[in-house]
């Protein structure tokens, strides 16, 4: 297949759902997470649930980069640009996302600059353009973000721009993955590979998941018959009783990564001790930092951060939803006073977060769905 269109033919999609229902041993329940939010982005806007038996439950995971940040990075974000030195500069997704004490929009309402762009890049362009401010880029993101910041990082040492820094909030996947396999909350059959990370991270570290964990995994595309695939590889994998890494998303990830993105990445950027994940708390090893050698283009060091830590709102349960152990629509606020205009918890601000993807694709129970597409 070349063309997007043909990732999304229902005849398609209804003969792999019966060749999915046909794999399925009757009476048993299969559970698989899906890692990344653009892949729950596309199950909910496409209906892939209702393509799946009822004994498959797919159940989100962590990989919405914009709702694992903690509140506290959002405050030390806004203490920075309330400097009137300052131009913060962010993606547009992070404007509302909550801090304890307001967002990037209220504190631009409040006199900060902060200005939205759509890559490190951008960010990089206005420091060239204001030699006398000094330019925060809010990076945040897994492995696939973080090679762009890197290169951004280099491009500002090689254009010797000292005024461009950057308040590094990259998160890495593989420390995430290993913590919800250690929560005794969720058992899980399989999971659905995030494709984008993996394009630059490649296969190979999933491997501990097949081998240590004894879990399938298929990295997965992002159209509607990659998800079905992938599930009917996994099941596949379980009727054969095999438990290993594949990849369904060839077309796009190699199986060794990209190693000039790797590379960029590992020149600018080293693995923090631990890092504060909204909702799964403090995971060692599981985020990046700028490296000595590029101080000068690190946030961190060149302002004084407060290191605000903030309890999430009590009726927050963005931490159950990240680890999959809740459906969106059974957050107490869920669609009441947490909607995606007044955002109480992460998982509601970002496209690719799962209650804005139940939101905004109305699909707010499995059942009722089914009942109305009866
Ligand atoms: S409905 Fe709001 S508060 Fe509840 S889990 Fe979702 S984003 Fe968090």
């Amino acid at each position: 297949m070349r063309h997007v269109d043909e990732y999304r033919d229902a005849g398609k999609a209804r003969a792999l759902a019966a060749s999915i229902a046909s794999l399925c041993e009757p009476g048993r329940e299969y559970t698989f997470m899906e890692v990344c939010g653009g892949h729950t982005h596309t199950i909910y806007k496409h209906g892939i649930e209702d393509y799946l038996p009822d004994n498959v439950t797919l159940v989100h995971g962590p990989g919405c980069p914009v709702c694992v940040i903690p509140m506290g990075r959002v405050d030390d974000a806004i203490h920075i640009a309330r400097r009137p030195d300052v131009i913060l500069a962010t993606f547009g997704d992070m404007m509302r996302v909550p801090g304890g004490h307001g967002s990037f929009f209220d504190a631009k309402a409040a006199g900060a600059d902060v200005r939205m762009v759509y890559s490190p890049l951008d960010a990089l362009r206005i420091a060239e353009r204001n030699p006398g401010r000094r330019v925060v880029f809010m990076a945040i993101g897994f492995e696939t973000t973080a090679p762009s910041t890197a290169m951004t990082v280099l491009r500002a040492r090689a254009a010797g721009l000292d005024n461009f820094s950057v308040f590094a909030n990259h998160v890495t996947i593989i420390p995430a993955i290993k913590a919800i396999l250690d929560s005794p909350d969720l058992r899980l059959d399989g999971f659905l590979g995030p494709g984008h990370v993996s394009a630059v991270i490649g296969c190979r570290p999933y491997e501990f998941i097949a081998r240590d964990h004894r879990k399938p995994i298929v990295v997965a595309g992002f159209e509607p018959l990659d998800i079905l695939r992938s599930v009917h590889m996994l099941l596949v994998q379980l009727r054969e009783g095999r438990c290993e890494v594949e990849n369904q998303y060839g077309r796009v990830v190699p199986w060794d990564g990209n190693a000039k993105a790797l590379q960029a990445i590992n020149e600018t950027m080293e693995l923090r001790p631990y890092f504060e994940w909204r909702g799964l708390g403090f995971i060692s090893h599981s985020a990046l930092r700028v490296r000595d050698g590029y101080a000068a283009h690190d946030a961190e060091r060149i302002f004084d951060v407060p290191g605000v830590r903030v309890a999430d709102p009590k009726a927050c349960q963005c931490g159950e939803v990240l680890k999959g152990v809740l459906k969106p629509w059974e957050c107490k606020v869920f669609g009441t006073a947490c909607t995606p205009e007044t955002p109480i918890g992460t998982c509601m601000v970002s496209s690719e977060g799962a209650c804005a993807a139940y939101y905004n694709f109305g699909r707010f129970t499995r059942d009722r769905v089914r009942e109305a597409t009866r």
